[in-house]
């Protein structure tokens, strides 16, 4: 068949070629009526260009496109020859200080730490190598393609815009000059001439819906009878379906098949047969039936070839577009307005917005064209990309829900291109207050997941497959709200106020849907059959994390809206938990003659959840309201007396109490889910806003109401409260209750209850809730990484929270607290921590897990013995609270505080039976430790006039009540002091006892007061054997544990990777500012050389350049540039060897492998070496 069409389709070849670009052109020009001219010009010649057989011919397609279709119309716009014409437009053209390279897919983008605005700012490699960002600290990635070249964009970078190449325009352009006073009113007005009709002609057909029937002024009278059968891409079928169905569909090879398959994946449709309509519809039938057994089926269709024609040009025309406004500013702005120019039907009807509301009906290669052409237009014009943000905001809702409901990836959808217009701060702020973005953003997110419990939460447990998919692609969303949150505002309008705070709103509402969610009931007797969903509403936690941050940041930058969102949000809190009371019995607890009412609730018999986004974001915002000072400046404008504090506290305290209960092993019936879930929410992904913020939330509590009433509330939802409220309940509850694992888990929430205890005093390193900033709190945490092992660069990174900019803060202070150890021959530099921080170092960092507690204890009493000092770690000494705090160190000196010190130091001296242990002592022991650092700087810094209220020695040296007359904590002290079975913790008790007698003489010698003082009682020793085995076991116990926890850990974290597979991407950074001191001596060859005199040795000026394997970055070999490093393996080998007794001699500068410990020239080649001293591990390789 073929054959027999060669010698037609070569006639019409030739009578195409006749056709004279110039004539078409100078009839245009006369034309009365262009657009019916140019289409039926179009009409003709169209089909005869394209699609004259089964398969394309795009080299011979292309030229033939230009000089019949293309060439007329340049001669047109250009009124001569365009040879000549474009030149001439160039020349006069101010070109942009845009750089606007759109990036391909693999290609290498960079992005400044020090300069970007965000990390979405990047540069193309040569903007990179021409800019003053390459000495700064930088990162560089691929590209998965479709964005593009920042450079020249001023909002993009903090410093250093412009590259070399985009400087040199930038002293010309002061202002905003119109591009179109460069042309002639002629060539204006021809352009705008054909731009409207090309534009409006292509994107006519490419969203045109028929299949075989053109527009009416395309038809033509002798239309040839040819169908193609067109294939389109999904997302659900594999290749192997495709193919297998396409080789039984259309009768081909398997090869021909995987190439049909591979174009329609790449391009998004390939026609697979040519022929009459029968002939195409009968394959049409056998793909459909054969792919629609389980899915749906693959999307076919029958079409016209003189559509698929003028289909293909359409695309060719966009891409002419693109490139012919390449050639001026002017140009370009003519193709922005005629795109964006309202069409006759009004609202949505311009060419742009078709386009975009049709995205989702286009294959991929028509999407990914037009896509380009709108980044090379209307991004790059700044007049028209404010328009264009407007038309893409406003059809906002419509793109992401076909987006949501279309099945190809991201990038394929114009939904994507809010990237690049979200992160500009102007058009983000624009957007926000004239098209209320942020309330659009996410009730269209809302609107998606709508499927809720019976109290309005998100139910993602009952989730169909649909919806599921659903859920995944509206995660997209969030980016958005992230994107346009990324930049916070320098100055607040009352429109922006507004604006931002019924966002916030609208935020207050999703949060509400998740307050609670999840909620789960602990399993008794059975295991439970089926692991719960957990991981969506974690997902969904995960994601939102840095937006919720953002939202604190932007509240914290103006103080009416802090005031106002800090109502809001309380006001949202008490909707979901007003009636908190509902239903529970009220119930009075008295301790030590304190008395408070609350409420009977069981952790673990009732329903918990886990999530609490609304508590968590109101206990941030108040945390603002300190670290601001508004709260001392608008207490009246506050709700500060309607805030109750037990509501506050008591879902976090339940969320607490439920970590504790699962760490003593109750809750082992709920099976892994709850183990994941408790995971995460100490994981260093998210405790910034869950752990963290719950912790929080108790320390505002605690310090607006009576330390008793909190400690005893504590206790009742610890299920503790009735062995520390009845007199001798522990000794009676050991005799009596034999059942050890009960034992066992009280010991272990004793334990958490302490903890939490020392946490809430002592984690005072969050601005706002101590007097820090944030380099401290950063430093704390770095502190406390290596506190436990040195740790190289990316390890460290690893454990540090990142912002919303992948930052962690450390480099900035990292130099204060750490020396950097360089690398042996191991490889990896390691950080170091100075000796002076060990002082910082708190044994209860709440941050740490238990396996990192338990070796960074080790670590730390090994490094005291290594010093020759005693091995007590004793608490630091703690910057003050904010004054919004400040009242809570009252926790530790009051009476149920003290009664709970005095029960376990109690049970520690008669220490026989299972009822306490040495955790639960060692504890109590570090508050009694905070306790005396407090008053101690309590003493230290007191006026004259003040008076310390802080008297916790005094309280410590008392014996206990009347009834059981028990001796006092001090006594009790310096009887442990001399136990044999605590031998650990005596260093400790030491560090009390003369912490105790220092303050006792600051005391003594500042005022007329002494402190009372009581002689402890000495206990007798007891049997020493039975201890030490004692000691074992748990020893042995605490080891099996840990091992467990290992195994269960490293199956969470292969789990984690495995699900959220681009957390994990591996971004490459590179860390310029340092580099490794390596000498490059030259080579010297070993014959005889002369220095000086007449017979000098002529040494011959080798110029070597050498390309970096890793950036592809050309640079001369020079003693004086930077160093480079050449790593290569070389390995003697017989292969291919006919004397194989024959050694080489001499290796010239290659090193033998077993190289003595070398410092200098360690080795040498083509990376330089600040790459080389890159964390990730890499093994480079050179092939010559
Ligand atoms: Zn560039
Ligand atoms: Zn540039
Ligand atoms: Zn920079």
């Amino acid at each position: 068949m073929a054959s027999e069409l060669e010698p037609e389709v070569q006639a019409i070849d030739r009578s195409l070629l006749e056709c004279s670009a110039e004539e078409t052109a100078g009839k245009w020009l006369q034309a009365t009526d262009l657009t019916r001219e140019v289409y039926q010009h179009l009409a003709h010649y169209v089909p005869q260009i394209y699609c004259r057989g089964p398969n394309p011919f795009p080299q011979k397609e292309d030229m033939l496109a230009q000089h019949v279709l293309l060439g007329p119309m340049e001669w047109y716009l250009c009124g001569e020859d365009p040879a000549f014409g474009f030149p001439k437009l160039e020349q006069a053209n101010k070109p942009s200080h845009l750089c606007g390279r759109v990036f391909k897919v693999g290609e290498p983008t960079y992005s400044c730490r020090d300069c970007a605005v965000d990390p979405t700012c990047v540069l193309c490699m040569e903007c990179f190598l021409g800019s003053i960002h390459r000495d700064h600290r930088y990162r560089m990635t691929t590209s998965g393609g479709g964005g593009f070249c920042d450079c020249g964009d001023t909002e993009a970078w903090k410093e250093g815009p412009y590259c070399q190449k985009h400087e040199l325009n930038t002293s010309e352009i002061e202002e905003e000059e119109d591009p179109l006073v460069h042309l002639s009113e002629d060539v204006i007005a021809r352009t705008y001439n054909i731009f409207a009709i090309m534009f409006r002609y292509a994107v006519e057909i490419l969203t045109w819906e028929k299949e075989s029937e053109l527009p009416a002024d395309l038809e033509i009278i002798e239309k040839r009878d040819t169908y193609y059968c067109m294939l389109f891409n999904d997302e659900v079928h594999t290749y192997e379906q495709v193919i297998y169905t396409l080789q039984k569909a259309v009768n081909c090879t398997q090869k021909e098949a995987i190439g049909f398959a591979t174009t329609v994946d790449r391009d998004g449709r390939r026609s697979v047969r040519y022929g009459d309509f029968q002939y195409c519809e009968q394959a049409k039938s056998v793909i459909v039936r054969n792919t629609s057994r389980q899915t749906k089926p693959l999307k076919v269709q029958v079409m016209h070839s003189s559509i698929v024609a003028h289909q293909n040009f359409g695309l060719k025309l966009l891409s002419w577009l693109g490139s012919i406004i390449g050639y001026s500013d002017g140009l370009r702005r003519i193709l922005c307005q005629v795109g964006l120019q309202e069409g006759p039907d009004g609202e949505n009807s311009s060419l742009v917005d078709r386009l975009m509301l049709n995205d989702s009906k286009l294959w991929k290669g028509a999407r990914s064209v037009y896509h380009q052409l709108f980044m090379s237009s209307l991004l790059m014009d700044l007049k028209y990309k404010k328009l264009f943000a407007v038309r893409f905001a406003k059809n906002y809702e419509r793109l992401q829900s076909d987006y949501v409901t279309d099945d190809h990836d991201r990038e394929f959808s114009i939904a994507d291109l809010s990237v690049q217009i979200f992160t500009v701060p102007s058009l983000a702020r624009m957007l926000i207050t004239e098209e209320n973005l942020m309330t659009i953003i996410i009730k269209t997110f809302m609107d998606h997941l709508r499927h809720r419990d019976a109290q309005g939460r998100f139910q993602f447990e009952r989730y169909t497959a649909l919806q599921a998919f659903k859920f995944r692609r509206v995660q997209s969303l969030i980016l958005d709200l992230k994107y346009v949150l990324i930049s916070k505002p320098t100055e607040w309008s009352d429109d922006l106020r507004q604006k931002f705070l019924e966002g916030f709103d609208a935020f207050l509402e999703l949060l509400k849907c998740m307050q609670g969610m999840d909620p789960i009931t602990r399993q008794v007797g059975q295991h439970i059959e089926m692991e719960p969903e957990w991981e969506a509403a974690f997902t969904l936690q995960m994601k939102l994390t840095h937006v919720i941050s953002m939202m604190q940041d932007w509240c914290a930058l103006d103080e009416k809206v802090l005031i106002e969102a800090y109502k809001k949000c309380l006001a949202v809190l008490m909707q979901c938990h007003g009636g908190f009371t509902d239903g529970e019995q009220p119930i009075t607890l008295s301790i030590c003659g304190h008395s408070v009412e609350t409420i009977r609730y069981c952790v673990s018999q009732e329903k918990v959840s886990i999530h609490l986004p609304v508590s968590r974001l109101l206990a941030g915002l108040h945390v603002l309201l300190s670290k601001s000072e508004v709260a001392y400046k608008f207490p009246e404008l506050l709700p500060l007396s309607e805030l109750s504090p037990p509501m506050l506290i008591e879902h976090p305290l339940r969320c607490l109490v439920l970590c504790a209960q699962v760490h003593a092993g109750m809750w082992r019936r709920n099976g892994f889910s709850l183990v994941n879930q408790i995971y995460y929410y100490h994981n260093v992904k998210c405790r910034r806003e869950m752990f963290d913020k719950d912790i929080v939330m108790l320390q505002t509590g605690v310090s607006m109401m009576d330390p008793n009433h909190f400690l005893m509330i504590m206790l009742s939802r610890f299920e503790l409260y009735q062995i520390f409220s009845t007199p001798d309940y522990g000794k009676r509850f050991s005799s009596e209750i034999t059942h050890k694992d009960v034992v066992q888990q009280n010991n272990t929430l004793i334990e958490e209850m302490l903890y939490l205890i020392i946490m809430l005093v002592g984690e005072r390193f969050s601005p706002g809730v101590g007097q820090v900033n944030a380099t401290d709190e950063i430093k704390r945490e770095i502190i406390h990484q290596l506190s436990i092992k040195p740790m190289a660069h990316s390890e460290l990174v690893k454990s540090l929270p990142e912002d919303e900019n992948k930052e962690t803060g450390m480099e900035s202070v990292i130099e204060a607290v750490a020396h950097f150890k360089k690398p042996g021959l191991t490889g990896r530099g390691m950080y170091e921590l100075k000796p002076e921080c060990a002082k910082d170092f708190n044994l209860y960092f709440y941050h740490f897990s238990r396996a990192e507690q338990s070796k960074a204890e080790e670590a730390q009493r090994k490094l005291k013995r290594q010093n020759r000092e005693d091995t007590a770690l004793p608490p630091p000494v703690l910057p003050p609270f904010c004054p919004l705090f400040a009242s809570l160190v009252n926790i530790l000196q009051s009476d149920v505080m003290l009664c709970i010190m005095r029960t376990v130091l109690q049970w520690a001296v008669e220490h026989n039976g299972y009822a306490w242990s040495e955790s639960m002592l060692q504890r109590v022991l570090h508050l009694i430790g905070m306790a005396l650092q407090e008053e101690k700087q309590h003493l230290d810094s007191v006026t004259e006039e003040h008076v310390v209220t802080f008297t916790f020695t005094q309280k410590i040296s008392k014996p206990g009540e009347a009834p059981n007359n028990s001796p006092s904590i001090l006594a009790m002290l310096e009887t442990l002091q001399n136990a044999p079975y605590l031998d650990v913790h005596k260093d400790m008790i030491r560090w009390i006892l003369k912490t105790f007698n220092t303050i006792k003489k600051i005391r003594e010698s500042s005022s007329a007061s002494p402190v009372a003082e009581t002689e402890g009682t000495i206990m007798e020793e007891s049997s020493r054997d039975k201890d030490k085995a004692e000691r074992k076991r748990k020893a042995e116990i605490a080891r099996l544990r840990r091992e467990k926890i290992m195994a269960q850990m490293s199956e969470m974290q292969r789990h984690f990777i495995d699900e959220n597979k681009e957390l994990f991407q591996q971004t490459l950074e590179l860390d310029a500012s340092t580099s490794a001191v390596l000498d490059n001596s030259p080579v010297v060859s070993d014959m005889a050389l002369t220095a000086l005199g007449p017979a000098q040795t002529q040494v011959p000026e080798q110029r070597q350049f050498v390309t970096c394997i890793l950036c592809q970055e050309e640079q001369e070999v020079k003693v004086e540039s930077k160093a480079m490093v050449l790593a290569a393996f070389v390995q003697r080998s017989t292969v291919l060897s006919k004397n194989r007794s024959k050694f080489i001699q001499d290796p010239g500068i290659l090193i033998p492998f077993k190289l003595k410990n070398s410092e200098g020239n360690r080795d040498c080649a083509y990376i330089p070496a600040t790459m080389w001293k890159m964390e990730n591990s890499f093994v480079p390789s050179v092939s010559a």
